[in-house]
C-alpha cells in the first residue's frame, strides 16, 4: 500500500529497529540511528533535564544505553568500548555518572588497543522511544533502567566478558561500589 501524498513516510532505525512516523528533523548524528530515533534520544535527555533530581543519577546510563545499541561500523572502535563499559559499571559494579566518565578518562589514556566490537542482530527490544513514551517520571524511570539492561544483556557473553576484563584491568577499585 502506498503512503498517502504529502506524508511523511515512516523509518527504520537501523541501531535499535524503532519503527516512527517520518519527521523534517534535520539533525544528524554520530551513531547508525535514523534521524528521528535520534529526535526521540534527544527528547529524552531533555526530559531527563527537565526531572533532574530524579533522573540525572541515570544521565551517563543513558548515553551508554544508546551507544551500545546504535554502534556505527565505521566510528572508532572506543564508542562501543567505552558504552559498554559505563553499562558494566552501572549494572553490575553499581558506579554511578561520574565514576563511569572518570573511567572512560582513564582508560582512553591508558590504552588503545581496543577490540573491535561488532553487535548482534538485534540489541534489545526497547528502545529510547519506548523509554521517551512509557508515562510520567516513575514509568520512564523504570523503563529507562530496563532499556538499558536489555542492551547490555543482548551483547554476546565473550563482548561483555572482554569489556569486564578490560574494565577491571585499567581502572582502579574505587570507582566501582560493589
Ligand atoms: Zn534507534
Amino acid at each position: 500500500m502506498n503512503a498517502p501524498k504529502g506524508t511523511h513516510e515512516s523509518t527504520t532505525c537501523p541501531g535499535c529497529g524503532a519503527v516512527l512516523p517520518g519527521s523534517p528533523w534535520p539533525g544528524t548524528t554520530k551513531y547508525n540511528a535514523s534521524a528521528e530515533c535520534a529526535e526521540a534520544a534527544g527528547e529524552l535527555l531533555g526530559f531527563e533535564v527537565q526531572h533532574a533530581a530524579r533522573l540525572g543519577y541515570l544521565h551517563q546510563l543513558r548515553i551508554d544505553a544508546y551507544g551500545a545499541q546504535h554502534v556505527d561500523p565505521a566510528a572508532p572502535r572506543i564508542g562501543p568500548v567505552f558504552a559498554l563499559n559505563g553499562l558494566y559499571m552501572f549494572l553490575e559494579r553499581g558506579s554511578g555518572n561520574l565514576d563511569v566518565r572518570t573511567a572512560h578518562g582513564i582508560m582512553a589514556n591508558s590504552y588503545d588497543d581496543w577490540p573491535r566490537l561488532v553487535p548482534p542482530a538485534r540489541v534489545g527490544e526497547l528502545t529510547a522511544y519506548d523509554v521517551l513514551t512509557a508515562g510520567g517520571v516513575d514509568e520512564v524511570e523504570s523503563a529507562l533502567l530496563e532499556w538499558a539492561r536489555e542492551v547490555w544483556g543482548s551483547w554476546p557473553d565473550a563482548d561483555r566478558d572482554t569489556i569486564r576484563e578490560l574494565t577491571v584491568r585499567l581502572v582502579p577499585e574505587r570507582w566501582f561500589k560493589r
